[in-house]
């Protein structure tokens, strides 16, 4: 192995993000050490790069969060893995041991924070990478390149839909509101895991095609009157909806969409607000915002995949041209998730 690596890094907040030439760490003791594959691009990452100072931990440290890669090397006392081993490194960084890790609920660590790959700690956008082994997913056989979008957007999109599983028996309806990136994933996750009927909303016909193809069984492009529309084809409206986009009408929608019992789970980080109180959404109706995933989604997402009963959409760019995917995702000129790759 050579002693240095090149790394794609946020240097200082207000600079472009550079290539530098840093030292390959070494794993200590509970580490693995693993060289790149796929790293996924995330509109995360192009806020990072816009950020003024005081919000994300401060540089320098490489970016990309959603990696995976063979391990390289094994820090002592990691058992379980091998070198060669294919693994989808987790995005969120988890403590592991308090309460809720231990529950097996790690999206509610008590010591998550906004720090974790990508974002305080070196990332993915380097040739190796350093990480704790309680963050290291088995990939089996599936091609960590292929990989690389289960450790975010699609494991998000997973632990939404599988909290509302129990109540999307055969005979109920889900609604995707916006079903570009992570409610693409919602809509295979419903078609795949559930007996329900799939409503998808978007100002896309090219996105509702797919949402179809993928799945959906009715979809309307989105505007004033799909509630309406909603509650009409539901005889009374749906057991669920997901919004990923969050912002003040599509969580009107959503919530003006909901039979009674029903539940609006909010994915979307679009900034919208709607009024919520005992007489103002339907009876028995619920509200929940959802955020991150935990170890069990991202085992179970890489099942998934790894028996091809979801796809994982990607346009693949090579470490060299990074900066041409983050431009193209800034853009949205990307089909699929931005991939980059490491040889
Ligand atoms: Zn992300
Ligand atoms: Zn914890």
């Amino acid at each position: 192995m050579p002693p240095t690596m090149r790394a794609y890094q946020i240097v200082e907040w207000g600079k472009p993000a550079q290539f530098n030439e840093i030292p390959i760490p070494r794993p200590g003791p509970g580490q693995i050490l693993v060289k790149m594959a796929g790293a996924g691009l995330c509109h995360t990452d192009i806020s990072i790069l816009q950020s003024p100072a005081g919000f994300w931990p401060d540089p320098p440290f490489t970016i990309g969060h959603e990696n995976a890669g063979r391990i390289a090397e094994l820090g002592a006392n990691v058992e379980g893995f091998a070198e060669g081993d294919g693994v989808l490194i987790s995005s969120m960084y988890w403590c592991g041991h308090c309460d809720k890790c231990a529950r097996g609920l790690h999206e509610q660590c008590r010591h998550i924070g906004l720090a974790g790959y990508g974002v305080g700690y070196d990332g993915g956008l380097a040739e190796y990478i350093l990480i704790e082994a309680k963050h290291a997913i088995a990939l089996g056989s599936l091609d960590p390149v292929r990989a690389a979008p289960l450790a975010d957007a699609a494991a998000t999109s997973y632990h939404a839909v599988k909290s509302m599983l129990p109540i999307l028996v055969p005979g109920s309806t889900a609604v995707v509101t916006g079903v570009g990136g992570l409610g693409a994933y919602a809509v295979q996750y419903l078609a795949t895991l559930s007996g329900t009927r799939i409503i998808a909303l978007d100002t896309s016909q090219t996105r509702l095609n797919e949402a179809t193809r993928l799945g959906a069984h009715e979809v309307y492009i989105s505007d004033g009157e799909c509630a309406e529309k909603i509650r009409d084809s539901t005889s009374g409206g749906a057991d669920a909806v997901f919004d990923f986009v969050g912002t003040t009408p599509t969580l009107s929608t959503g919530m003006a969409a909901l039979s009674q019992g029903g539940r609006l789970i909010v994915a979307g980080i679009g900034g919208g607000e709607i009024p919520i109180g005992w007489e103002k959404i339907a009876m028995n109706a619920g509200f929940i915002n959802t955020r991150g995933f935990n170890l069990p989604d991202l085992n179970e997402i890489v099942s998934l995949a790894r028996d091809d009963r979801i796809e994982m959409a990607a346009t693949h760019f090579t470490f060299d041209d990074v900066e041409s995917g983050l431009r193209a995702l800034e853009d949205a000129t990307v089909e699929g998730r931005a991939v980059v790759t490491f040889d």
